[in-house]
């Protein structure tokens, strides 16, 4: 049975069985035959298992096209070969702030084309500009890889040079892709800080940062790497933060390393509750690696 298959049936008989009896008590015997017997250790999976809310949308109308926005052509053919026909709510406020130079604080979640509202005006800049250099930093590898992808898209035959240094990944690779001079660097804050103190990588000359999950980098407990790696960075530069949620540590964070920042939101009809929840059952070790 194929994991969707598990869910939609696990889902419908939830439904069924919390109709029926309330607590769906069917659910719990066909669920762990044990239950009866070991009350204490069983927490039935309808306590914790929520269903996505949709998304509240709101009827957005974007101000531009991307052929409005004051970008190279080869960028313009390369999100049009992605599928972007118009830009997301973010990207038509945020691209023209960046294009115009300024710091510029995003709050937006995973979703809203966060990544392409900085990676278009960053990859332009990188283009039009042959000594600047980016620096785009993210709270995990997964998160560091996707943004690295969508760069590689939207720079596709533009000759731009990048490097990916994150953990768990080949160490020489980085090292020589750091020697080559990448004018574009992407990474997680504790292999940059890394590379930092091996001397492998200087950012005293890299002049646009783009901080994202800024809220998440934080609860992870990165604030010393981050303000290390802000503070090594070229003082004249353009600085950009991404954030699903803005408190006091964001903000003190962003007041401190920012320029009269531009604040875009687009978070409120943009972040569902919750993800989709669900328990899948496995039998062993391998069958729950398949399962996953
Ligand atoms: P992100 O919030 O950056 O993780 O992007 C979420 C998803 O939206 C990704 O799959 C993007 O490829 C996609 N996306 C971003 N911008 C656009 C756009 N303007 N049109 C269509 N899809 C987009």
């Amino acid at each position: 049975m194929s994991y969707n298959q598990r869910k939609r049936s696990f889902v419908a008989d939830r439904k069924n069985n919390k109709t029926k009896h309330g607590h769906g008590g069917n659910q719990r015997n066909r669920f762990n035959s044990k239950s009866r017997s070991h009350k204490k250790d069983t927490i039935h999976p309808s306590r914790f298992i929520r269903e996505a809310a949709p998304v509240a949308q709101e009827n957005y109308e974007a101000r531009h096209t991307f052929d409005d926005f004051k970008i190279s052509e080869l960028i313009k053919t390369n999100l049009a070969k992605k599928g972007y026909k118009l830009p997301s709510p973010i990207q038509d406020q945020a691209i023209p702030e960046i294009l115009d130079g300024h710091d510029l604080i995003g709050i937006a979640s995973t979703g809203t084309g966060k990544t392409a509202a900085f990676a278009i005006p960053v990859i332009n800049k990188l283009v039009l500009l042959q000594d600047s250099k980016a620096l785009i930093v993210a709270p995990t590898r997964e998160l560091a890889q996707q943004i690295e992808n969508e760069c590689k898209q939207i720079g596709k035959g533009t000759g731009l040079f990048g490097a990916l240094l994150i953990g768990g990944s080949s160490m020489p690779r980085q090292l020589r892709d750091l020697r080559d001079n990448p004018q574009i660097v992407i990474g997680t804050p504790g292999r940059i800080k890394d590379h930092l103190e091996r001397q492998t990588l200087d950012l005293s000359n890299f002049d646009t940062v783009v901080l994202d999950e800024v809220d998440r980098m934080l609860d992870m407990g990165f604030i010393n790497d981050m303000t290390q790696i802000l503070s090594e960075m070229a003082p004249a530069r353009q600085s950009l933060f991404f954030s699903a949620t803005m408190d006091r540590r964001v903000s003190s964070l962003i007041n401190k390393f920012s320029n009269s920042p531009i604040e875009i939101s687009v978070k409120s009809s943009e972040t569902s509750e919750n993800v989709h929840q669900n328990v899948v059952q496995y039998k062993d070790y391998r069958h729950k690696i398949e399962q996953l």
